[in-house]
C-alpha cells in the first residue's frame, strides 16, 4: 500500500493530480506486474479509473483476459465500475486504502460498496480494506489535489453518506 500511495504521490507535484493510483502484483509472490494512475482527464475518458486502467495494462501485457493469480492494491476503494471490472478479470483479490466514503467528501461517487458488488457477482474476488487508510486518504488532503478537486466542481452533493459507511435515506 505505501509503494502505491507514493507512485501516486508523484502526481501531486503536477499540473494534473489525481488521489487515485493501482497495482497489480502477483499473489504468491508480490512481484509487481505494473502500476497505473487515474487518467479520466488526461485522456476524456470518463472510465479510465485507476483500476480498469491497470487491468487493461496488466491484460495487454499478459495476453490474456484472466488476472487469476494476481492481487491489485488500490488507494481508493474500488467504484461499481472498477469492481465489476476485476470480478470479470478473475482476479483474486483487491486491497484498498481510502474508503468509497472517505473519496466522497471531495468528489462524486456511486455509494455501492466494492463487497456488495463482489457478494451479488458469480465470481469470486476477495475485498480487503481499509488498509493504511490514513496513508492513503493523505493523498487526498494534499493542498494542490484539494485546489484541483475544487477545479473538477463536482463535489458531492451533500445527500448522504456518513464516517460509518451507512446511507441515510435521501
Ligand atoms: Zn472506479
Amino acid at each position: 500500500m505505501t509503494e502505491i500511495v507514493q507512485f501516486t504521490a508523484r502526481t501531486l507535484v503536477t499540473d494534473k493530480p489525481v488521489p487515485f493510483g493501482a497495482m497489480i502484483v502477483e499473489t504468491k509472490t508480490g512481484k509487481l506486474l505494473l502500476k497505473g494512475l487515474n487518467a479520466v482527464a488526461k485522456e476524456n475518458d470518463p472510465s479510465s479509473h485507476a483500476e480498469v486502467r491497470t487491468i487493461r495494462m496488466a491484460c495487454k501485457k499478459l495476453k490474456s483476459p484472466s488476472l487469476r493469480g494476481y492481487t491489485m492494491y488500490s488507494t481508493c476503494e474500488p467504484c461499481p465500475m472498477c469492481m465489476a471490472n476485476l470480478l470479470w478479470a478473475g482476479i483474486d483479490r483487491i486491497v484498498y486504502g481510502a474508503t468509497i466514503d472517505d473519496a466522497n467528501r471531495h468528489c462524486r461517487q456511486i455509494h455501492i460498496p466494492a463487497t456488495e458488488v463482489a457478494e451479488r457477482s458469480d465470481m469470486t474476488c476477495e475485498v480487503v480494506g481499509p488498509v493504511e487508510r490514513d496513508l492513503a486518504y493523505t493523498l487526498f488532503t494534499h493542498p494542490n489535489m484539494l485546489r484541483a478537486f475544487k477545479a473538477w466542481g463536482n463535489a458531492s452533493r451533500s445527500k448522504h453518506v456518513s464516517d460509518n459507511g451507512k446511507r441515510a435515506i435521501a
